[in-house]
């Protein structure tokens, strides 16, 4: 199970690929029969291997000592499978042809009119007398709207697709160039180690003042016995209301220690995904100048939300949220 996931959300492996590796590694299900993508996507999303329990419709917070899978690559796993849809659904609407010939088929849009720009190509191809190939044919970007409709588009009609890529992959590469040269530790330790560290101050002293509640308590309820049989100086009643006072002073304190845990857990898993997104835009840094071009798309797809042209070759990028 461990491997599947590692596959699919560290390898970048997709279920078919993971199907075809298990059988080639001789890893059988159960019954002995070889995986297939179904059930592998099945496993994926199954929260089973976060020490999940369901019953019907409800289900538990995760067991640890069920757990198989940490939160950080299951939920990676998730969010790759969620984008490959996109992604998958998206290649589908458009010609996979064009999506292997140009970069930001799906992302790029024009900027006067906002529609999506298709992908075409112009130019010609054809043999010459002598047999040689003439081929001039190139890819461009085209707005139907200024070409069909010209009352909807005062834009440009089409752009070539290999000049608005080159300057998208330029700016791609500076992006991935800045983060590979980031200061880490100072921003993780800005941003992260110090409010932790603040956080977890504020849960030690919360515990202490927690043991002192509990203190009191143990105490008050003493004093309460010993006032029932008669050998207090208060009375029962007295001290039936201190300690319900002494109880929801704990309650007060035991509910600002979950909050912290929360705060704690949070900023220790932002941390840490910010770290794991970093060492992965580190990757591709490493990667993005030599790599196939449907690879490069990816990685653009990841950084790049969407793109937009206007008359001149004038470009605006929109960057990914999580960017
Ligand atoms: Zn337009």
């Amino acid at each position: 199970m461990k491997l599947i996931f590692d596959c699919h959300a560290n390898k970048d492996m997709g279920t078919q690929n993971i199907a075809s590796f298990l059988t080639k590694k001789n890893i059988h299900n159960r019954k002995g029969e070889r995986f297939v993508c179904g059930t592998i996507r099945n496993m994926l999303k199954n929260p089973m291997y976060r020490g999940i329990l369901r019953s019907g419709e409800s289900t538990s917070k995760p067991f640890e000592h069920l757990r198989i899978i940490d939160d950080n690559a299951f939920f990676r796993s998730q969010d790759l499978t969620h984008q490959r849809s996109t992604q998958t659904a998206m290649n589908h609407a458009t010609n996979k042809r064009y999506v292997a010939n140009c970069l930001l088929t799906g992302i790029i849009y024009c900027e006067n009119c906002g529609a999506r720009l298709a992908t075409s190509t112009a130019g010609q191809k054809r043999v010459r007398k002598d047999g040689t190939v003439y081929d001039r044919r190139y890819w461009r970007y085209i707005c139907y709207n200024r070409m069909r409709h010209k009352e909807k588009c005062n834009g440009q009609s089409s752009y070539t697709a290999s000049r608005i890529d080159a300057s998208v992959v330029e700016f791609v590469r500076n992006i991935l160039n800045q983060v590979k040269d980031l200061p880490m530790k100072h921003i993780i330790e800005r941003h992260y180690e110090s409010n932790i560290k603040e956080i977890e101050t504020k849960l030690r002293i919360a515990n202490t003042a927690l043991v002192k509640s509990n203190n009191d308590l143990n105490s008050l309820q003493a004093e309460l016995l010993k006032s029932i049989k008669g050998e207090s100086v208060m009375s029962p009643n007295q001290l039936e209301m201190l300690f319900a006072k002494a109880i929801k002073k704990r309650d007060k304190v035991q509910e600002s220690m979950k909050q912290l845990v929360e705060i704690n857990t949070y900023l220790k898993n932002q941390k840490n995904e910010f770290m794991q997104y970093h060492n992965q835009l580190v990757a591709w840094a490493e990667v993005f100048d030599d790599c196939k071009l449907d690879v490069k798309k990816g990685i653009v797809l990841h950084i790049v939300s969407k793109v937009f042209v206007s008359s001149g070759y004038e470009i605006r990028i929109e960057l990914s949220p999580f960017v």
